[in-house]
């Protein structure tokens, strides 16, 4: 199939190299030239822009955009996707962006003959390099059945999530939990450690009781008591906070307009705010144990 790949960031990158293994043709652009000489390398053809992607006799376009003003810029812009996507072309934006951005310019496509999904992701870029990814899906069934098997390569789990923007819902309620329970064993981790308990003991306590979670058992925030987490290498490499940041951001932001409370979301996007404004935005997030340490090491 010929695919073409916009956005050949940390996340983009990895997954378009995992369409090529897979023996899809791909036609790439990034406004960043480096990256698209390293996938051109790879053996992808490079494009000048989103629209010569999509004049490029494409199947499918996939994006792995930062935000949703890319999102708005690259689809609906002048030298944008839907400007010039001929009838048919499958669109799939798998950026973390707002369930009602998704939906808005997912509906614009729909209403041009090109059928569209947004299939954000989890599983950070060591699961895109690995091509374990999940994939989340909103959209119609017959579409998401279309996408499966490129989807499939770039991913291990691809689930149907519901209609468009759902993908988008499930991704943010997840990153929202994430944030709160990682604050949350952060909280509780710093204090037991001020109490004066061993912070390995305490971590397998806890891994063996109830408040056990993957932030205390797969990412646990203090430093030494598991060697593969990023705690244990200076918080580098993992999740960034200013990521959780921005998908807080999402949660808050969507949550305003069903007006559904979240009252830790909401919480917890202030202490990572805070913890960004001090200088970590580019730590793993699970170094938000540092707003709970103030002088004790724990
Ligand atoms: P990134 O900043 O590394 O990559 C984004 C890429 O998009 C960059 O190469 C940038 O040059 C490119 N870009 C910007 N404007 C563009 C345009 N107009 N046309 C084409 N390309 C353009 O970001 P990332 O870490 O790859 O994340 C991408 C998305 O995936 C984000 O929405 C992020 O929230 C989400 N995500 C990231 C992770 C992670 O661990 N990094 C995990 C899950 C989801």
């Amino acid at each position: 199939m010929h695919i073409g790949f916009l956005g050949l960031g940390n996340m983009g990158g990895p997954m378009a190299r995992n369409l090529l293994k897979a023996g899809h043709s791909l036609t790439v652009f990034d406004p960043f030239p480096q990256a698209v000489s390293a996938l051109v390398e790879a053996g992808a053809a490079a494009a000048a822009s989103p629209a010569a992607v999509a004049e490029a006799n494409v199947d499918v376009i996939i994006t792995m955009l930062p935000t949703a003003a890319h999102v708005k810029e690259v689809y609906l812009g002048k030298d944008g996707l839907l400007a010039h996507a001929s009838q048919g072309v499958l669109l799939i934006d798998s950026s973390t962006i707002d369930p009602l951005s998704a939906r808005a310019v997912a509906k614009l496509a729909t209403a041009q003959g090109n059928p569209m999904l947004d299939a954000p992701v989890s599983g950070g870029t060591g699961g895109a390099a690995a091509g374990t990814l999940t994939f989340m899906v909103g959209g119609s069934v017959s579409v998401y059945d279309q996408a499966l098997p490129i989807l499939s390569a770039m991913g291990k789990n691809v689930v149907h999530c519901g209609d468009s923007g759902n993908g988008q819902v499930a991704k943010i309620a997840n990153n929202m939990l994430l944030g709160i329970s990682m604050a949350g064993v952060a909280e509780a981790m710093a204090l037991g450690v001020a109490l004066g308990m061993d912070a390995k003991v305490l971590a397998g306590i806890i891994n063996a009781s109830s408040g056990r979670c993957w932030s205390s058992e797969i990412n646990n925030p203090v430093p030494g008591v598991l060697d593969s987490a990023p705690a244990s290498r200076g918080y580098s490499g993992g999740f960034g906070t200013d990521l959780m940041l921005k998908d807080l951001g999402l949660a808050t932001e969507a949550a305003k307009h069903a007006r559904q409370p979240v009252l830790l979301g909401a919480a917890t996007q202030q202490l990572y705010q805070s913890h960004s404004l001090q200088g970590y935005g580019g730590l793993d997030f699970s170094s938000i144990i540092k707003l709970y340490q103030m002088g004790n090491q724990a």
